[in-house]
């Protein structure tokens, strides 16, 4: 599915937030080239990866924004960052409770930054472990029905809705400019 030569019809940018560890850069090594370490390096600074894909017959690049989370970007990449964005990946750790908890400020984040059409969807990232699950299903499935946003749970480790999340997002902002 992915074609060098092949014309591309669309470039949509989308931003992975959340705090650090949550696996925001093993998502996109996973869905970019579909690839998992376990001892992932901390990202520094911001980096992105592609990956076209066919979507109702136009190919569309995907380029996914990768940053840390934690240390507070300077204000210039900040604006760097969520310039042009048209999707966020809104990712916190199944096992971590306060990652969750942090969300609306991440939200936050989005809403003075990013473009208020911005196609978000909120992860639960590590659901493989499950017997260290801290944050309910249900509390997040709310969550997000009250913010409007798209929500799946994820494993970068075994694979699981990786792509699922990639292609929700992608295929409403599609939807939104045709
Ligand atoms: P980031 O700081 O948000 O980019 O987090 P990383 O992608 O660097 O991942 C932090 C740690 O969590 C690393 O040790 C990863 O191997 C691990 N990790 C990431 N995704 C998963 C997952 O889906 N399941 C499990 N069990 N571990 C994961
Ligand atoms: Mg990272």
């Amino acid at each position: 599915y992915s074609d060098p030569s092949q014309k591309i019809d669309y470039v949509f940018k989308v931003v992975l937030i959340g705090d650090s560890a949550v696996g925001k850069s093993q998502i996109l090594a996973r869905f970019a080239r579909n690839e998992f370490s376990l001892d992932s390096k901390a990202t520094i600074g911001v980096e992105f990866q592609t990956r076209t894909l066919v979507i109702q017959h136009k190919s569309v690049k995907a380029q996914i924004w990768d940053t840390a989370g934690q240390e507070r970007m300077y204000r210039a990449v900040t604006s760097a960052y969520y310039r042009g964005a048209v999707g966020a990946m809104l990712v916190y750790d199944i096992t971590k409770r306060q990652t969750f908890d942090h969300i609306p400020r991440w939200l936050e984040e989005l809403r003075n930054h990013a473009d208020k059409n911005i196609v978000i969807i909120l992860i639960g990232n590590k659901c493989d472990l499950e017997d260290q699950r801290a944050v309910p299903t249900e509390d997040a499935k709310e969550f997000a029905q009250k913010e409007g946003l798209f929500f799946l749970e994820t494993s970068a480790l075994e694979s699981t809705n990786v792509e699922d999340a990639f292609l929700t997002v992608l295929t409403e902002i599609f939807r939104i400019v045709n």
